[in-house]
């Protein structure tokens, strides 16, 4: 598995020092409320694992899943939701939390169809953001790092549903994906 990696881009130990920043950051704006944390399957798991024991208020956790890459390496576009929420949004103050924001695509659906069930607010946490092949706008309140365009793997994030044990995330061998 690790010989698959080209190279570190971001190591374990740059990884939890940002999501102590980022937990205490979203601490400090949500003082006095408590937040839903909504992680969008599957990559966003690790990530969201690690920022909720960073974070000192109440948080409630749930999962939606929705189609994205399949085993291919770029946006289709087409989003449907494979899996929908357990709770009950309307007057909640959710954070959509995010393990890589590319194109952009998949989250401004996610995010439109979680505003039309009237939460108290919304807002979006992301680990990674690639704004090199963004197509839509996406507002990002929090980002842990704007990385380059390079397909990415590692602490969540899959190529084929491999890799997302990684405690980094690295670089994918280009030769991995491209036969
Ligand atoms: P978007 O709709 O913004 O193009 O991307 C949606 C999803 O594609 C991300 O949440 C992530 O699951 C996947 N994705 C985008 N870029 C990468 C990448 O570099 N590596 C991996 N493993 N997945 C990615
Ligand atoms: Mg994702
Ligand atoms: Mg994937």
């Amino acid at each position: 598995m690790i010989n698959d990696v080209e190279r570190v881009l971001l190591s374990e130990e740059q990884l939890a020092t940002r999501i102590v920043e980022l937990g205490a950051e979203i601490t400090a704006d949500y003082a006095g409320e408590e937040i839903l944390m909504i992680g969008v399957l599957r990559g966003a798991v690790v990530f969201m694992a690690d920022l909720a024991r960073a974070i000192k208020i109440p948080v409630a956790i749930d999962f939606m899943a929705v189609s994205s890459y399949g085993a291919g390496t770029s946006s289709s576009g087409v989003v449907r939701i494979l899996k929908d929420l357990d709770e009950n949004v309307e007057g909640k103050h959710v954070l959509v939390v995010e393990d890589i924001i590319d194109s952009g695509l998949t989250l401004n659906y996610l995010v439109d169809n979680l505003k039309s069930r009237q939460p108290a607010s919304i807002k979006i946490c992301t680990l990674l953001n690639k704004p090199d092949r963004r197509k839509v706008d996406v507002d990002i309140a929090y980002n842990g790092f704007t990385i380059p365009d390079y397909f990415v793997i590692g602490y969540g994030l899959d190529y084929a549903e491999k890799y997302r044990n990684l405690p980094f995330i690295g670089i994918l061998k280009p030769e991995i994906y491209q036969d």
